[in-house]
């Protein structure tokens, strides 16, 4: 029988079942303790001041950008080697994306680019940075950058959990961090995300704005000493509240979060090991340690040496029984955002050399040895 090595896989524990059960034993299956210590926990993980749990990263996205004060007319910096999320939530705010090229090989927006776009664009107040395939940005650079020009940043770390750039979690560095929880990420709840941030303020206005813009915790009144029914609206809020069923999952899957991380980083490492004699195939360029990288993707990319088309390769693959995905093509080259902003693939050279030959490998915690041998033989095969 042929080998069949799906592209994702999601690792589910025995804690995720123990936890529902007490969920659904309780009766209360929306926002309540499971979130709360969901949140708790997580900030502890990180070291964040503060965590708001919701029910996406796009939520957690749209949510942040408000806190930090973006409103319609303003524009935002944001890379374009990026799923649509990152840009979409500017435009939720009536704000407009200036797209971003990234570094060739770590999808990753640097210094060097971030100020040659600052000189082009002074008027941009906002930026926000991806920790692309779960490898941090240099965020202490970009900071000093910013902090000079007056911009404000979001963190997209919607791959990178757990991950840290000098000695730092992702999370625990910036002013806003947004997590994501889909099922196809490092950890999952099925659908969620989790923004955390220091400031009081932010923290406050997202909790608000994540409920209806309610001046309290709904659920409060269930488990406060003196109940309540009253409550004030104080803003149009929207609905992004976790529900605990989705929280139970989130607790049993963080305590096997760094397991998970060290199975990918072995996944990783074997492929680097292993694929790093094909001419034609460019791996990811490290600038962490791998023990500080969430190895959420391992995306390669096909460069000029490549006998064949990446679409060629990945069918190929797919022949070999071997899943394999895109990420991304590039936001610059979708309809939406390529009309409205007029946007030319030669202001994207590194995302354009990139979007020509890339495609992700497998890599999950479950992933045998066997398996990956497999996947080196076909790759092999097909390129060299
Ligand atoms: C998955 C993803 C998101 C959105 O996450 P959801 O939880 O599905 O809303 C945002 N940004 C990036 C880079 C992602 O990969």
């Amino acid at each position: 029988m042929p080998q069949i090595i799906p592209f994702a896989k999601v690792p589910i524990g025995e804690n995720e079942r123990k936890y529902i059960k007490e969920v659904l034993d309780s009766g209360w299956l929306t926002t309540a303790g499971k979130t709360l210590e969901f949140e708790k926990s997580f900030a502890e993980y990180i070291g964040a001041r503060y965590a708001c749990a919701v029910n996406s990263c796009t939520a957690a996205l749209h949510l942040g950008l408000d806190a930090l004060g973006v409103r319609p007319g303003d524009k935002v910096f944001v890379p374009s080697m990026t799923f649509t999320a990152t840009a979409e939530v500017i435009r939720y705010l009536q704000a407009d994306p200036v797209f971003l090229d990234t570094e060739y090989r770590s999808n990753l927006i640097t210094p060097e680019i971030l100020e040659e776009a600052i000189s082009r664009h002074p008027d941009v107040r906002y930026l926000i940075v991806v920790h692309y395939g779960g490898q941090a940005v240099d965020l202490a650079a970009i900071q000093v950058l910013c902090q000079k020009h007056g911009i404000k940043i979001l963190e997209d770390a919607a791959h990178a959990f757990p991950a840290k750039r000098e000695g730092k979690m992702v999370g625990a560095m910036g002013e806003v961090c947004c997590f994501s929880f889909y099922a196809n990420k490092t950890i999952t709840t099925g659908e969620g995300g989790m923004l955390t941030t220091g400031d009081e303020e932010i923290y406050k206005r997202v909790k608000t704005m994540r409920l209806h813009g309610i001046n309290r915790d709904i659920w409060d009144r269930f488990t406060a000493q003196k109940p309540s029914w009253e409550y004030d609206v104080v803003e149009a809020g929207y609905k992004y509240n976790m529900p605990d069923l989705a929280a139970a999952i989130g607790l049993g899957q963080l305590e096997q979060a760094e397991q998970f991380r060290s199975e990918r980083q072995r996944v990783a490492e074997f492929y680097y090991d292993h694929l790093s004699d094909i001419p034609c195939l460019d791996l990811p360029l490290l600038h962490v340690h791998p023990n500080d990288h969430a190895w959420h993707l391992f995306p390669v990319v096909l460069n000029k040496l490549s006998p064949i088309s990446r679409n060629d390769c990945m069918d190929r693959l797919a022949e070999a029984g071997i899943g394999t995905s895109v990420h991304y093509k590039p936001l610059h080259q979708m309809t939406y955002y390529k009309e409205r902003y007029k946007l030319k693939p030669e202001d994207f050279p590194n995302a354009e050399r990139t979007w020509h030959g890339n495609f992700s490998l497998p890599i999950y915690p479950s992933l045998t040895n066997k398996e990956l041998r497999h996947i080196s033989e076909a790759l092999h095969q097909i390129l060299t």
